[in-house]
């Protein structure tokens, strides 16, 4: 059974490291989101795929969900010292990452193959593949004008209100010819329970990503982000809200609508389950809160074999 996962960072490497943890790992390959990338101190940072790599390579801080464990800032209180804003906290062991990446970019390497690299380095087997090697970023419109996303994220702490989101150098992005192979050979491709706007939203703003799902056989399934109304973490609650979706799996499926054919929610949204099913949706519902190795495994292999048996 040949599986795409779509996904984000911390709700995205949950998920891969559910598959890769499940007897569908050897099958499995990952298309992560580069759509937060941003320079800082002149290094190339790609958040949501770091994510991926040290949490699949058991590298992740797990108690914050991203960042390297035993990680020190040696580094960024010496850039502080020089009058240096410091908010995007980059680690010692984390900037090692960033210094080469930036380098092999600047050699001309793409940036699909520097993830390659570095998934070699962290023993990651589960190929990661990017939506495009071109860059992308994503832009927030707040009250007080445009954010990055990262400005927006770490430094406003998610406090502006969301009035819209852009993908800034979507429309001349090229996808990459790895993904679309992927996309088109696959059985099953699951979104994970990503920020369906900021994450796989930015995937999918790839020219030829979304055309390429919808003419795909794969059957699709998506994990819902939200359990009782609330994001696990992070603004994508808010951000629907802001946009004028419901916060709960009526608004995941109305940033996928017809791209799915089934949605996995919670045990606790239990009373959504008529309405996504009279949306023409195979629902599963079962926990997906996911904490322990166990957990990920459980709500991955269920999703996986739910999609298998339904399609
Ligand atoms: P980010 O790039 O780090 O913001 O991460 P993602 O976009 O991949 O994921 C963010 C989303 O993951 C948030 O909306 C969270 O609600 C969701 N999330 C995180 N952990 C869990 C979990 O254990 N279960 C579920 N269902 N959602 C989760
Ligand atoms: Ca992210």
């Amino acid at each position: 059974l040949t599986i795409t996962l779509l996904a984000g960072g911390v709700g995205g490497a949950k998920a891969a490291e559910g598959l890769a943890a499940s007897v569908y790992a050897s099958t499995t390959h990952i298309i992560g989101n580069v759509a937060d990338d941003d320079a800082f101190h002149g290094l190339w940072v790609s958040p949501d795929i770091d994510t991926l790599l040290y949490s699949l390579g058991d590298q992740i801080d797990r108690e914050r969900g991203w960042g390297r464990k035993s990680e020190s800032y040696q580094v960024l209180n010496e850039l502080s010292a020089l009058g240096q804003e410091t908010w995007m906290t980059l680690g010692d062991l984390d900037l090692a990452t960033h210094i080469y990446r930036t380098e092999l970019r600047k050699q001309g390497v793409r940036a699909s193959h520097i993830t390659q690299r570095l998934a070699k380095r962290h023993g990651v087997t589960v190929p990661i593949l990017l939506p495009t090697d071109d860059v992308v970023q994503t832009q927030v419109k707040t009250e007080s004008g445009w954010l990055s996303f990262q400005e927006y994220f770490v430094r406003e702490q998610c406090k502006p209100k969301v009035l819209g989101v852009e993908y800034k150098g979507a429309n001349i992005a090229r996808a990459t010819s790895e993904a679309l192979f992927q996309i088109a050979k696959s059985d099953v491709i699951v979104i994970a329970p990503s920020n369906p706007i900021v994450s796989i939203g930015a995937i999918l703003a790839t020219p030829g990503l979304q055309e390429a799902i919808e003419k795909s056989t794969a059957y699709v399934i998506a994990i819902s982000p939200l359990i009782a109304g609330k994001t696990v973490k992070g603004p994508a609650d808010k951000m629907l809200e802001s946009m004028g979706k419901s916060t709960d799996s009526k608004g995941i499926y109305q940033c996928y609508g017809s791209l799915l054919n089934a949605m996995v929610i919670d045990d606790a949204d239990r009373d959504e389950l008529p309405w996504l099913q009279d949306q023409g949706l195979d629902v599963l519902v079962t926990p997906t809160l996911m904490k322990t190795r166990d957990d990920k495994c459980a709500l991955l292999t269920n999703t996986v074999a739910f999609a298998e048996q339904q399609r």
